[in-house]
């Protein structure tokens, strides 16, 4: 075949292949300078500024002057809109025609009053195609329009991508013209780079890798540029190349459209609207050429607002999707973050999101695709499942700083032995792009080689948007089936599920959470949204409680399932992977905690009114939303006494007036001689040190001492943290080598108040010459914890504060609570996999138990813990500052409690103290004479009923979710006031089981938990 002589010198007989189609060497003479052929001036261009996102109908009624290609529009974050009146020669019949827009930020072509194409240069979209093959018919003289956001794919960094954005860039169009696309040349490209990518990736090992380098030789040889006669001749070689088939042994790689795009990050989410509006009419366009094209697009809240912004273009995606070539993914409102979100959050993750592809695709989820978050809760197992998914698809512990995570697909066993079928696309990307390497890489680093013969790779550009392109596609469709690469399916993740689940026998599990080993800032990042975040999910449970309450208390009243959805919607909206982790720029930040706002003041006003529907009264009522009777020292404005201290007992989910009650033992504080203050109220005794710490604090009954010996209890400490680069993410292990305690003391230990059911103290230290910490300790009577009320001014850069508590307990594993339940992680860094985890998440407690005695360490907005041997740490306030300059500056109010326990932590009832802490009491109003009522009320206590609401479609049924907390199967009896007809199982979505009927009595309904076990219920009501 090769008739000439070719010497034995790989290098060159490659590189010559290379400039042939290089796009910055000998353009004037090779392939690749004849991509394009003659071009043609706009007939004109005009163009206005709008600092606002306008629809289209608003822009085209405003005043366009002319715009000079090459002048700059700005500031950031504004909009250009261009008119463009546009002129094809006649001359340029038969041709394939193209509007080439180069230009700064992102781009949507608008044409007959429709979005048509989004273009982007970092995208690699800079052409709209005006006509494949343009007739005498078609119409010449076209008019589009142009909106231009002033943000790149990545937002708008100054300097780094994650750095805070620039407010003032300047964007310009560099080049709009006319072009004649040369098809022929671009495919012939395409085998080039295809053939030149084998060559390289094979490496010169490969037979099949000298086989590719010999056909492009021979194709550079028989192909003139000047000449495209001699392009089929060329192209035949490339053809006959990759026609030679693989065996039957081949592993097949399933390829996927995909277009990650972050509901907010380091744009604000309106701009993501019209990302994913850009994205998406760009793959349907996509579609219409390549029958073949599958896209996977995740997130409800996404296709939400497409559908209220574009729904010209959400009509042409159900069309596509009917025809499944666009595929719906994941199940979720969003893609949110897996570690903090509350059990009862993931939950409604799932139910928005299932429920919207239901009701405008008519098809729920079977995979949860979560590619791109920080870590993934041991909890996930069993809330898929409940939602009617057994499959998961991510990637993100490619990511792991330390340890190599040794599985591409496997099955992932949760908390509660549910095991779903977990696939990482072994390329370690959600963002590829078709070549030859990305196939090579998806066959090489696949973990369980000869296990399966099946993985995916997800194409397309992602994070900011952009999705595939058709030189991708183009790329894709040449090797479908050729020897030496793998063979490439297009295809849905539904068939990439069953190929694994037919091929799993020789599976491994993986047991309890998938841990990030990086990102481990997140825990604590932005510590507004956090506690916002858990202020609001307590919200919305006291809101859907009280509301289901009055439903059947007073029967005019409305439970406001619409309002209650919006609320719910936006904050599982804030639960996105970049906005709760806080890793986003401070616009997000700053509409976050707007949204924030909302909940928080509507909420308030639905949870008035379901209260007022409960009970009506001119005396003070409290009600309790959690499922044991409580008994509390609460603080009223207008209380019986001038203190405002009360003592109240309140049953479980119910409602009582106020009746103070004696405590048995009343707190008692004294200042000893050295200043230091005694604080006891027959549970606990403390000795506060000048300092504010702790010097000692003692379990009274069983006379156990629970700070480390020569060590102080609630030691504020403050370490240097400088990341590698991910700076709102990350926490390096070497930040531990700067901890130096906080020890100036600004103002030293005093009374703030004593009585005989609260005494508190406080103190004021110094961080530094801009930071200082204002502290409250308060103990009240009958609590088996102490309060750290505290409030930090906090003006600092790239610094870490935490509080510790060393204390007399050695163990080797630390129990940290998450959702619907707890695990425990060691205390010791023996192995790598140990040490990696050196700093953790968990959500209300964390607790270190040996034998019989232990402390545990509850918080109302944290989430970020470490504890080495027998020192507990809670991660307080960091101060990164990208992508937020401003990230964390100012004033923070959070509470955390100590509370040490004999026993285990489940029979102490640290996890319904922790409850407490973030589940105030509330006030409303009763008659005096009410006697105390109890809605709903479980024994023994090791179930938690977490959730009461009314069920989605079956108005007055109200669902209930209660899960098994103690970590061991048991048999509970759940009684109700409330005249309960029928009862049964359901799952999460709220599908009724009718395999497992329930039996309703007049003791109750009696129920059955496996260890950490979820159980939903419906109930409905005489
Ligand atoms: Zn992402």
């Amino acid at each position: 075949m090769y008739h000439t002589p070719v010497l034995k010198n790989r290098r060159t007989l490659l590189e010559r292949a290379e400039k042939f189609v290089s796009d910055i060497y000998f353009t004037d003479c090779n392939l690749r300078g004849r991509l394009y052929g003659e071009t043609h001036p706009l007939e004109s261009v005009s163009s206005f500024m709008s600092s606002k996102r306008i629809t289209f109908s608003e822009a085209q009624t405003k005043k366009f002057s002319p715009y000079k290609i090459g002048d700059n529009f700005g500031p950031t974050w504004w909009t250009c809109w261009f008119k463009i009146a546009l002129k094809i020669p006649s001359s340029w019949n038969g041709k394939e025609v193209h509007l080439l827009w180069e230009s700064d930020g992102e781009a949507m072509v608008w044409r007959d009053d429709q979005p048509v194409q989004g273009l982007s240069k970092e995208g690699e979209k800079t052409s709209y195609i005006l006509s494949n093959c343009l007739t005498e018919e078609e119409e010449h003289t076209v008019n589009v329009y142009v909106e231009l956001a002033c943000n790149g794919l990545f937002g708008a960094g100054q300097g780094s991508t994650i750095a805070a954005p620039d407010p003032n860039k300047k964007f310009s169009v560099q080049k709009a013209e006319l072009v004649v696309f040369n098809r022929h040349v671009r495919e012939l490209l395409t085998d080039f780079e295809m053939l030149i990518g084998i060559v390289k990736e094979l490496g010169d090992n490969e037979q099949r890798s000298f086989q590719a380098l010999f056909t492009v030789n021979e194709m550079v040889n028989v192909s003139n540029p000047a000449d495209p006669s001699s392009f089929s001749k060329a192209h035949a070689l490339a053809h006959n190349f990759f026609s030679q088939r693989n065996g039957q042994s081949q592993h097949t790689v399933h390829a996927m459209g995909h277009c990650h795009i972050d509901s907010a990050w380091l744009w604000p989410y309106e701009e993501t609207i019209r990302k994913c509006a850009r994205s998406w009419v760009t793959a349907i366009r996509l579609m219409e050429k390549n029958p073949e094209f599958v896209f996977t697009c995740s997130q409800a809240q996404q296709f939400e607002w497409v559908k209220n912004w574009y729904p010209g273009l959400f009509s042409e995606i159900q069309h596509f999707v009917k025809l499944g070539k666009f595929i719906p993914v994941g199940g979720t409102w969003v893609e949110m973050d897996g570690n903090l979100p509350s059990g009862e959050s993931m939950v409604r993750q799932f139910l928005e999101g299932q429920n919207f592809f239901e009701q405008h695709f008519e098809k729920k989820c079977k995979e949860f695709w979560l590619p791109d978050t920080f870590g993934y809760s041991a909890q996930l197992p069993q809330i898929m499942k409940g939602s009617g998914i057994s499959n998961f698809l991510t990637q993100k512990l490619s990511w792991n700083l330390v340890n190599t995570f040794p599985h591409s697909s496997f099955f992932w066993e949760g908390l509660d032995g549910s095991i779903v079928l977990t696939h990482f696309p072994p390329g370690n990307s959600y963002g590829m792009i078709g070549k030859v390497e990305d196939l090579v890489k998806t066959v090489k680093q696949n973990k369980d080689k000869g296990r399966v013969n099946h993985s995916a790779m997800l194409f397309g550009f992602g994070d900011g948007g952009g999705g595939p392109t058709q030189l991708m596609l183009d790329r894709l469709r040449r090797v479908q089936d050729t020897d030496g690469l793998p063979k490439v399916k297009m295809t849905s993740p539904d068939e990439l599920f069953s190929q694994l689940w037919a091929d799993s026998h020789l599976l491994c599990t993986w047991t309890g959470e998938l841990f990030l080993e990086l990102h481990n800032g997140t825990y604590t990042t932005q510590a507004q949204i956090k506690r916002s975040n858990r202020q609001c999910e307590t919200l919305l449970h006291d809101i859907e409680i009280a509301s289901s309450l009055a439903l059947h208390h007073d029967k005019t009243f409305q439970y406001p399932v619409a309002k209650l959805r919006e609320l719910w919607r936006l904050l599982l909206l804030n639960q996105f992977h970049d906005v709760i982790p806080g890793t986003c720029i401070e616009m997000v930040v700053e509409d976050a905690l707007r949204y924030y706002e909302d909940i928080n003041r509507t909420g308030a006003a639905l949870l008035q009114i379901s209260l007022s529907a409960l009970s009506k009264g001119d005396t003070t009522g409290v009600f309790n939303s959690l499922p044991w009777e409580r008994l509390e020292v609460l603080h009223l404005h207008d209380g019986p006494a001038e203190h405002g201290l009360v003592l109240v007992r309140v049953p479980s989910i119910g409602l009582s007036p106020i009746q103070d009650t004696k405590p048995q033992v009343p707190v008692c504080l004294t200042v000893q001689a050295d200043g230091s203050v005694l604080m006891e109220n027959g549970i606990l005794q403390t000795v506060v040190n000048k300092d504010g710490t702790l010097a000692s604090l003692c379990l009274m009954n069983a006379n156990r001492e629970a700070i480390s010996d020569g060590c102080g209890g609630n030691q504020f400490v403050i370490f240097d943290d400088v990341p590698l680069y991910w700076d709102a993410w990350d926490v390096m292990d070497y930040h531990l080598q700067t901890r130096k305690p906080v020890v100036e003391v600004v103002k030293p230990v005093h009374v703030l108040s004593s009585h005989e059911l609260r005494g508190s103290v406080s103190f004021t230290l110094r961080i530094s010459g801009n930071s200082t910490i204002t502290q409250e300790i308060v103990m009240d009577a009958m609590s088996p914890y102490i309060k750290f009320n505290t409030q930090v001014n906090w003006f600092e850069s790239h610094k870490f504060l935490k509080v510790e508590f060393p204390v007399r307990v050695h163990s080797p594993n630390a129990t940290y609570e998450i959702q619907f339940g707890h695990l425990q992680r060691p205390t010791h860094r023996n192995t790598s996999w140990d040490w990696a985890r050196f700093e953790v998440w968990g959500h209300k407690w964390a607790d270190l138990s040996e034998h019989n005695f232990g402390v545990a360490l509850l918080n109302d907005s944290k989430y970020g813990y470490s504890v080495y041997k027998n020192t507990m740490t809670l991660s307080l306030l960091r101060a990164p500052k990208a992508p937020d300059a401003n990230a964390d500056m100012g004033t923070h109010n959070f509470t955390y409690a100590i509370m040490p326990h004999t026993g285990s932590f489940q029979d102490a009832t640290v996890i319904q103290c922790a409850y407490n802490l973030n589940f105030p009491l509330r006030l409303t109003s009763c008659s005096p004479d009410m006697v105390p009522w109890s809605a709903f009320s479980i024994s023994p206590a090791s179930v938690i009923l977490e959730t009461v609401k009314q069920a989605e479609n079956r108005k007055g049924a109200l669902v209930i979710r209660l899960y098994e907390a103690h970590g061991g199967g048991v048999s509970v009896t759940l009684r109700s006031m409330l005249p309960v007809k029928n009862a049964w199982h359901c799952d999460l979505l709220e599908q009724i089981d009718t395999t497992q009927p329930l039996q309703v009595t007049k003791d109750g309904i009696n129920l059955n938990f496996n260890a950490f076990q979820v159980r939903s219920l419906l109930l409905d009501y005489v």
